[in-house]
């Protein structure tokens, strides 16, 4: 009998060419093959090591395969998976209550991914400006921020201003209304007696983690508020600790009027997406006026909630306060000539360079540290909220020493 002897690297060769062939081309990744995770940590077909800083986008907040949401994820999955909401099932009014009491809110939407709760948002926001304040009908305007990320539908791509989020994708969905983000005068501007909602990400993630001027959240609540206008506050990246906060809104004590969350609500192991809102609010969906097969089925359900024990019980939003604080004191003290800025909240963090983040990107990479560009000149640093200061020194060396690399070749 022949044996060929195929290497750990031919099978991660051949992963990429069997991607490349069969996929659709509409990622550009990193070139590792990872095969296994935990807590904060990658494994690679070869067996090599790397610290996450993507997090899968904040995905995973909670590390990878946290053992009490793998465990739910497993019990439940040998019990019930789906329902479809044509029937009750025993989980889904257990997630409701956790996660109306975690928020403060009266009512959630369950929905799976992000932009289905950005699009339920959207609705329910065109909803309240007819039936609630009157705007005629078909005519509401829902203001949204230049460089700003929702997903990507039709609807999310419309109200978008990133040229290649839209390019020939058109034609796009009308009633949204372009500000530039953290400008109040401007916000004042472009708000008109139509206008019945501001679409706002409090940090904004997938534009480069760009922080508004302080005091502009409060700012931006209390003008809606003057104006009669719904705050639609999009935290599925900023939201479940990311920052530092339960919800980046909550560093200004701002309450909007719906919040939409996703990404770590399911804990690293599920999609599950929601919005939650005012009785009042929600209640203008009625039965039939909105809704998803996948959404609130029992699997989510019980995952979500699992993930938001965890994420209370180990207090993630606190450690991530601290973790981040001392990550980006570290970072902004390494000496560059090619580092513009380092900014974030919590361990969300964005380092804008003079030089294509990619290439600070891969030169990490061959160090142990997968962390992804984001808009060109900014890499997003943003590990899972489990980290710990030994990894936080260990990453800021191997920063340290990926940045002197980039910058002999530059
Ligand atoms: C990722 C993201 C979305 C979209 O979430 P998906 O699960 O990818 O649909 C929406 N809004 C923000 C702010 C995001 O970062």
């Amino acid at each position: 009998m022949m044996v060929s002897y195929r290497s750990m690297q031919d099978r991660a060769r051949d992963a990429i060419a069997l991607e490349a062939q069969y996929g659709a081309h509409n990622y550009r990744p990193l070139e590792v093959v990872v095969e296994r995770a935990e807590g904060v940590w990658l494994w690679d077909v070869e067996g090599r090591q790397y610290l996450d800083c993507v997090s899968a986008y904040s995905a995973l907040n909670h590390g990878h395969a946290h053992p009490r949401i793998r465990a739910t994820l497993v019990e439940q999955a040998q019990r019930l998976s789906l329902t479809s909401r044509a029937m009750y099932n025993d989980r889904l009014p257990i997630f409701l209550e956790r996660l109306a009491t975690l928020t403060g809110y009266e009512a959630v939407l369950p929905m799976n991914a992000g932009v289905e709760a950005v699009e339920t948002a959207l609705k329910l926001a065109r909803r309240w400006g007819y039936e609630a304040k009157g705007i005629p009908s078909n005519s509401a305007e829902i203001v949204v921020f230049a460089n700003n990320f929702h997903g990507r539908t039709i609807a999310a791509v419309s109200a978008s201003s990133t040229a290649q989020y839209r390019n020939d994708f058109g034609p796009f969905l009308p009633g949204f209304i372009f500000a530039p983000f953290g400008d109040i005068e401007a916000l004042k501007r472009a708000i008109t007696p139509l206008t019945c909602a501001v679409l706002l990400e409090p940090i904004q993630g997938e534009g480069g983690v760009v922080v508004p001027p302080e005091g502009y959240l409060a700012n931006v609540a209390s003008l809606c508020r003057e104006r009669d206008v719904l705050l639609l506050a999009d935290e599925v990246q900023t939201g479940l600790g990311r920052t530092g906060d339960l919800f980046a809104c909550d560093h200004e004590r701002v309450r909007p009027d719906a919040l939409i969350i996703g990404k770590a609500l399911g804990g690293g192991y599920y999609p599950v997406s929601a919005v939650v809102a005012s009785r009042a609010l929600m209640d203008l969906f009625g039965p039939g006026d909105h809704g998803s097969t996948f959404g609130g089925n029992p699997l989510a359900a019980a995952v979500a909630t699992t993930a938001i024990d965890v994420l209370v019980e180990e207090r993630l939003a606190e450690r991530a306060s601290r973790a981040g604080a001392r990550l980006i004191a570290q970072l902004k003290a390494v000496p560059s000539a090619r580092v513009r800025e380092v900014r974030g909240r919590g361990l969300l963090i964005g380092i804008e360079l003079d030089v294509p983040a990619r290439r600070l990107s891969e030169a990490l990479l061959s160090r142990g540290v997968v962390a992804k560009d984001t808009h060109e000149n900014v890499l997003r640093i943003a590990p899972p909220l489990v980290i710990d200061d030994e990894t936080v020194d260990m990453l800021v060396s191997r920063f340290t020493e990926s940045l002197r690399a980039v910058e002999q070749t530059s």
